[in-house]
């Protein structure tokens, strides 16, 4: 099997199209696991839940999609995300609040243990620390597990007595799954936050036991123009451009 991991698409359908494009010219996508945050910020909510759906899938809820449909406050979040998650709220129908509502918190599937921030806090905790990640090790139950949240893409890789070992994933980066237990964050789709604007995704291939990072270049100004054309804060736009 070849599947497709994705995270944070964030309402960003360009970016999305072309993570989907770009998975398909290297072979059949079998399923897609989506770690969360399908909506919010960008301009194409009600599109990027439909374009999921068109694939088989596993998928997790993240903050912004709860935020979306009123089932977590926005108290906690930046006074941008709040507007977009307002704004997503009100563009999205009953079917499709219906549909982010019924997302899990957390999935088992093959190896691999998916949850959108955290076995901590599932949609809180930004993995990003040694100390986070071997707390995170600590409750993973399966050899592997996947996160989204922080749109960081790195490895973390259990080590006997001391903490895990942290590496940043760049494009074209293979890791081979075996015997140590590690953690894998496929980096975001639709708003990447490691200085790199293209989008990022993961293949896991199931016969190779390999995951493999892209990064792939995508129509980021049609993406821009249609977050200021929906009256979102052009902050919003602007990062894109900086992946940050
Ligand atoms: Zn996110």
């Amino acid at each position: 099997m070849r599947i497709v991991v994705v995270a944070d698409i964030h309402s960003n359908l360009e970016a999305f199209e072309a993570v989907l494009a770009h998975a398909a010219s290297g072979g059949p996508i079998d399923r897609l696991w989506c770690l969360g945050d399908v909506v919010g910020y960008a301009a194409d909510p009600a599109a990027c839940i439909a374009l999921l759906r068109r694939y088989p899938r596993t998928a997790v809820v993240g903050n912004h999609d709860l935020a979306a449909v009123g089932e977590l406050g926005t108290g906690d979040f930046n006074p941008m995300a709040a507007r977009a998650a307002a704004w997503t709220g009100e563009h999205l129908s009953a079917e499709e609040h219906q549909y982010l509502s019924s997302l899990p918190f957390l999935v088992v599937e093959e190896d691999f243990t998916m949850v959108h921030g955290s076995l901590r806090w599932p949609e809180w905790e930004y993995l990003l620390s040694a100390d986070a990640a071997a707390e995170h090790l600590r409750l993973q139950e399966t050899p592997y597990s996947l996160v989204g949240h922080s749109h960081i893409p790195f490895v973390a890789v259990e080590r006997d007595g001391s903490l895990p070992a942290m590496a940043a994933l760049r494009d074209g980066d293979v890791l081979e799954l075996g015997e140590e237990r590690l953690i894998v964050n496929p980096g975001g789709v639709g708003q990447p936050r490691d200085g790199d604007p293209r989008a990022s995704y993961a293949v896991f291939d199931s016969d190779a036991c390999t995951l493999t990072l892209h990064r792939v270049e995508y129509d980021l100004e049609k993406a821009q123009r249609k977050i200021r054309e929906a009256g979102l804060p052009p902050y919003l736009a602007e990062r894109l451009a900086y992946g940050r």
